[in-house]
């Protein structure tokens, strides 16, 4: 049973890599800017107060993130294990994220830190095209990440195991699940 977190920069490859490793792991993957887009392409009341913040690079507020992310932690699939990709991506979601844990005697097995130089990162991202990847945007994301996201390494540096995340996707699967077997 693994219960993992994923973090890094936006353009890391954490979404491509959690596919994969969520089916090897059988695990759901829980992508919260994957349910946010969902939420958008369905126009639901979630998906209508998302929008602006993920156009403008900036992360949705807490309360409606934290809220998704209970409901979705709620259902039975998830009581097998998870990996999330692209939550907690600040430290009051970590608080909450710890409070959901407890209350359900869950414990993280690892949290898997995904390492890309940032000029590789604007390449990527420049490359991929998604609605919210014009270089404004992309420059806005890569600050609140440095400002925002990244004080968690040190907030979970317990849990923390690097990965280089250069390379072929295989590459950085076959390391990634290197680093959860050295945790579980
Ligand atoms: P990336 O990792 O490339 O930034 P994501 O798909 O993870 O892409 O996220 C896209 C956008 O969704 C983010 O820029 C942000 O606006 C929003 N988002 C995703 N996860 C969160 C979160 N945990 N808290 C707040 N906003 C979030």
């Amino acid at each position: 049973m693994v219960r993992l977190v994923l973090v890094g920069p936006p353009g890391a490859g954490k979404g491509t890599q959690a596919a994969v490793l969520s089916e090897k792991l059988e695990v759901p993957h829980i992508s919260t800017g994957d349910l946010f887009r969902a939420n958008i392409g369905n126009s639901t009341p979630l998906g209508q107060k998302a929008k602006s913040y993920i156009d403008a690079g900036e992360l949705v507020p807490d309360e409606i993130t934290n809220q998704m992310v209970r409901e979705r932690l709620a259902e039975p699939d998830a009581k097998k294990g998870f990996l999330l990709d692209g939550y907690p991506r600040n430290i009051a979601q970590a608080d909450v994220l710890a409070g959901i844990l407890s209350e359900n005697d869950y414990e993280l097995t690892a949290v898997l830190q995904f390492d890309v130089p940032e000029e590789e990162l604007v390449r990527r991202m420049l490359e991929r095209g998604r609605s919210d990847d014009n270089e404004d945007v992309i420059r806005r994301r890569l600050a609140v990440y440095h400002e925002e996201t990244e004080p968690l390494l040190d907030y979970y540096r317990d849990l923390v195991v690097k990965i280089d995340a250069v390379g072929a996707v295989e590459e950085i699967t076959a390391r990634a699940l290197e680093a959860v077997k050295s945790r579980s």
